[in-house]
C-alpha cells in the first residue's frame, strides 16, 4: 500500500506528536489570556479565537488524533481571511500576522508528527494533511501577492512602502490607549504620548500619580502631573521629544495636537492657557523642522461649552505651522 517505508525509528515516536501538542496547547493559552485582555481593552476578539484553536489543536495532538490538523488548518485558513480583511494585501502587516502561524502548520505537516499519529496511517496521508497543505499554499499565495503588488503606491507621489517608521506624538489630554496597543504589534510605529488623564480600560482617571498603563519597547508615556503650566510642558516636551528620533529620522511624524490639555476644558486639571498651547505647537513644528521630519497634524478633543475655546487652540496649531513651516512658500 505505501510508496515510503519510513524507519523503524520514525515510526516509534510517539512523543514527537505529545511534546507538540504540550508546547502548542501552552501557546494557545497564552494567546488566548493575552486576547482576553486585548478585548478587554476594546480590541480584536481574533486573538481569543485563535488561542483556543491553538489550544483545542495542541489537545488533539496529545492525544495524537489527525483532527488536530484540521483544527490547526481552519485556523491557518481563518488567520488569513482575517488578515486580508484587516490589513489588505500589504506584506508587513501580513507577514507579522503569519510569522508564527506558518513555521508551526509546516511542523505539523512532517512525517516526524504525521507518521506517529494514532488514526493517520501512511495511506490516508491525503486525508491527514490536505486542508492544512491548502493552508499552508495560500498563506504562500497571499503573502506572494502582498510581496509583489503596488498596494502602497498612491498617484506615484507619495509611497507608504518607503515610509516604514512612522512616529506619533500624541499631546491630546487623554493617554493614547488604543495608539498604544497598535504600535505594541507594529514595530514600524513608534508612539510617544503626554498626557494629563490616564485612560485605562475604558476609563479616564484624572489623576495621574498613579501609572495605569504600561509603557512598551517603541510606546513611551510622560504623565503631567495637576496644575502643569507652560513652563512645565515645555520642560517635558525639550527632555522627551528628542526620543522621537532615538532610532533615527522616521519617515513621518503624526501628531495629535489635542485641544483639551486647556485649563479652561473640563476634563482638564492642567493649567494651560491658548498661548501655552501656542508655544507647545511651535516647539513641536521647530522641532520636525530642524530634523526635517514630513509632518501631518489632527485636530483633537476639545470639550468646552464655549466651542470657539476649542476652534481657537485649533486656529493656533494653523498658526504655529504657518509660523514655522511659512517661509517655504
Ligand atoms: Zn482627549
Amino acid at each position: 500500500m505505501s510508496q515510503m517505508q519510513a524507519s523503524p525509528s520514525t515510526m516509534r515516536s510517539p512523543w514527537i506528536p505529545v511534546v507538540t501538542g504540550i508546547v502548542y496547547g501552552l501557546l494557545g493559552l497564552a494567546l488566548a489570556a493575552g486576547g482576553v485582555w486585548l478585548v478587554a481593552l476594546g480590541g480584536s476578539f481574533y486573538y481569543v479565537i485563535a488561542g483556543i484553536g491553538l489550544a483545542v489543536s495542541g489537545a488533539l495532538l496529545i492525544r495524537r488524533l489527525r483532527a488536530a490538523l484540521w483544527v490547526y488548518a481552519a485556523l491557518l485558513i481563518g488567520t488569513l481571511a482575517w488578515a486580508i480583511w484587516e490589513v489588505g494585501f500589504d506584506w508587513w502587516p501580513l507577514a507579522a500576522r503569519g510569522d508564527v502561524l506558518f513555521p508551526l502548520a509546516l511542523w505539523l505537516l512532517c512525517p516526524l508528527v504525521t507518521r506517529n499519529l494514532t488514526d493517520a496511517p501512511p495511506s490516508a496521508w491525503r486525508a491527514t494533511t490536505g486542508p492544512l497543505w491548502v493552508g499552508v499554499a495560500a498563506s504562500v499565495v497571499v503573502l506572494a501577492i502582498g510581496l509583489f503588488s503596488t498596494y502602497h503606491e498612491i498617484d506615484g507621489k507619495l509611497d507608504v512602502a518607503d515610509a516604514l517608521v512612522v512616529e506619533i506624538l500624541d499631546l491630546d489630554l487623554h493617554y493614547g490607549n488604543g495608539t498604544a496597543a497598535l504600535a505594541a504589534t507594529r514595530p514600524y510605529l513608534t508612539v510617544l504620548a503626554v498626557y494629563g488623564n490616564d485612560y485605562h480600560a475604558n476609563v479616564a482617571y484624572r489623576d495621574v500619580t498613579v501609572r495605569r498603563h504600561e509603557d512598551g519597547l517603541n510606546h513611551w508615556s510622560v504623565a503631567l502631573q495637576a496644575g502643569c503650566d507652560g513652563r512645565c510642558l515645555n520642560e517635558i516636551l525639550d527632555q522627551h521629544l528628542p526620543r522621537l528620533v532615538q532610532f533615527g529620522k522616521p519617515d513621518l511624524l503624526l501628531y495629535q495636537a489635542g485641544a483639551d490639555p486647556l485649563q479652561d476644558d473640563p476634563y482638564s486639571p492642567l493649567a494651560l492657557t491658548h498661548h501655552d498651547l501656542l508655544v507647545r505647537d511651535r516647539i513641536v513644528f521647530e522641532f520636525a523642522r530642524r530634523h526635517s521630519l514630513p509632518t501631518a497634524w489632527v485636530l483633537a478633543g476639545g470639550y468646552t461649552r464655549d466651542t470657539a475655546k476649542v476652534v481657537e487652540v485649533h486656529l493656533n496649531t494653523f498658526r504655529a505651522a504657518a509660523v514655522v513651516f511659512g517661509g517655504d512658500g
